[in-house]
């Protein structure tokens, strides 16, 4: 298996490659060269099977032999074992064909862990076949920074040091990062906001000596690797709900559109996903192109769930890349004119190609809050803000035929939002048992000024990659 940029100009790469480049050398997003495609028989054959051997199954589709299938089952084994739920990624069911797939087990109780609990496992044993180390860094303005540090904490090969912004986050957030304390992960907290952890990040990548001293590498949510494991649990789901004998639609809230990608990579295997909805709050470019083909920027405006406070989707470039029909200069073209007029021109027949298979709505805060409490009413589960716009769009946009049943994927834990929750239904939901001593923990983490060389020297300080 092999994988190709999205826009063309850099050399393929197989798993391993495109694993630790993230990003392409010419600014594209690696797509496997041929997708694989699974027969009804061999999807039916995985019905049933726990989640971290249907998980190492579908991977390995996509490793092309570059990792032992035995090493990459014990990868998906350990993965999962640290979630709180022993079906991983359990379906609750709303109304007659309404069902919320919880992602939210994982140690930061948001979907992002279900990928990157494998992504660092992957890493690392990349990097220990290799002989290598890498330095993650990352800036974050809260939720990320955490799933990154709980994927990569004790990874021997991989030091990580996270930036945030000094009192921005949450406590919840900070404390999530903070009281981490193995010895390979460093929390930097930056006098500054976001954007300051941001320009200091992109400014030691682009400090070529110091790059390639450190060996820096991100886990961004453009990593192949991260949309790859993000595709067994709507093959789980599906599987679970009849397929693929019975059709499907999923509903997705989506930011960078990499979860929902993931949902469309499944379709493309053979899953049959009728309809792939997605949500947003008020920033709302994504229901806006799939309603009216039209893809255009404005500012980014705060919300309720703030991880799709996002005015551009990383991950739609692969799915623009699939609709021009693979065209990798049609891709980079479109691309360009995004970044350089706010607007991405997509031909109407590729559209139209979009619009028959996604349906998109955005709501605001008032209706997310009412979507919250309307859901917990009639069922006692409470979404989270990110989640109430899913269960919202699958009422709005399921397919007419009452019998195919949708998916929503369930993207964070309602705990992780106490205040919305509180505005909502009048409570805070609680902690899950094994955040319960969380505000009691240890925390570490050093106080920089937002100054390149000190936080450069601070990397220095932390990799041992200097040290060996
Ligand atoms: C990251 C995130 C999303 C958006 O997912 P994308 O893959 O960026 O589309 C939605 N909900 C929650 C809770 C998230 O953390």
């Amino acid at each position: 298996m092999r994988y190709v940029s999205t826009r063309g100009e850099a050399p393929a790469r197989d798993f391993p490659g495109v694993l630790l480049a993230g990003l392409a050398e010419d600014g594209g997003l690696f797509v496997p060269e041929t997708w694989p495609s699974l027969a009804a028989a061999e999807w039916r054959a995985m019905r049933g099977l726990p989640y971290p051997e249907l998980a190492a199954r579908i991977v390995g589709l996509f490793t092309g032999g570059t990792i032992p299938e035995a090493a990459l089952r014990r990868m998906t084994e350990e993965a999962y074992a640290s979630f709180n739920h022993p079906a991983v990624a359990p379906l609750v069911q709303l109304d007659t064909r309404t069902f919320a797939l919880e992602l939210f087990h994982g140690p930061t109780l948001a979907f992002k862990d279900m990928a990157m609990q494998l992504l660092g496992r992957l890493f690392d044993h990349v990097l220990a076949e290799r002989g290598e180390r890498v330095t993650i860094v990352g800036a974050t303005s809260g939720d990320t920074g955490s799933a990154a540090i709980e994927a990569c904490r004790d990874r021997a090969n991989i030091d990580i040091v996270i930036l945030h912004p000094q009192g921005r986050t949450s406590e919840v957030q900070r404390r999530q990062m903070t009281t981490v304390l193995s010895s390979n992960v460093h929390n930097l907290a930056v006098e500054g906001d976001f954007d300051t952890c941001q320009d200091l990040v992109k400014a030691m990548f682009a400090d070529a000596p110091f790059r390639r001293e450190m060996n820096l590498s991100a886990v961004n949510s453009i990593n192949w690797a991260r949309v790859a494991a993000q595709i067994p649990y709507y093959a789980y789901a599906a599987l679970a709900l009849g397929a693929p004998e019975r059709p499907v639609a999923v509903s997705v809230p989506t930011g960078n559109f990499g979860n929902v990608l993931a949902a469309w990579a499944a379709r493309k295997m053979g899953l049959p996903i009728e309809r792939l909805i997605i949500s947003s709050n008020r920033n709302d470019i994504l229901p806006r192109f799939f309603t009216a083909n039209d893809m255009s920027a404005r500012p980014v405006e705060p919300s309720l769930s703030p991880s799709m406070d996002i005015q551009v989707s990383s991950n739609f470039e692969r799915l623009l890349f699939e609709l021009l029909d693979r065209d990798p200069a049609a891709t980079a073209q479109a691309m360009r004119s995004f970044r350089e007029t706010g607007r991405m021109p997509v031909p109407d027949a590729a559209w139209q190609r979009a619009a028959e298979l996604f349906r998109g709505v955005a709501l605001d805060d008032a209706g997310t809050l009412e979507e919250m409490r309307r859901v917990h009413a009639a069922t006692g589960w409470l979404p989270d803000p990110h989640s109430a716009t899913a269960t919202h769009a699958a009422r709005a946009l399921a397919p007419e035929d009452p019998a195919i049943p949708v998916i929503v994927a369930a993207t964070a834990h309602p705990a992780k939002f106490p205040d919305a929750a509180e505005q909502a239904v009048g409570f805070r939901p609680a902690l899950p048992p094994h955040l319960a001593d969380l505000f009691t923990r240890e925390e570490r983490l050093e106080l920089l000024p937002g100054d390149l060389a000190q936080v450069e020297a601070a990397v220095r300080r932390h990799a041992r990659r200097n040290r060996a």
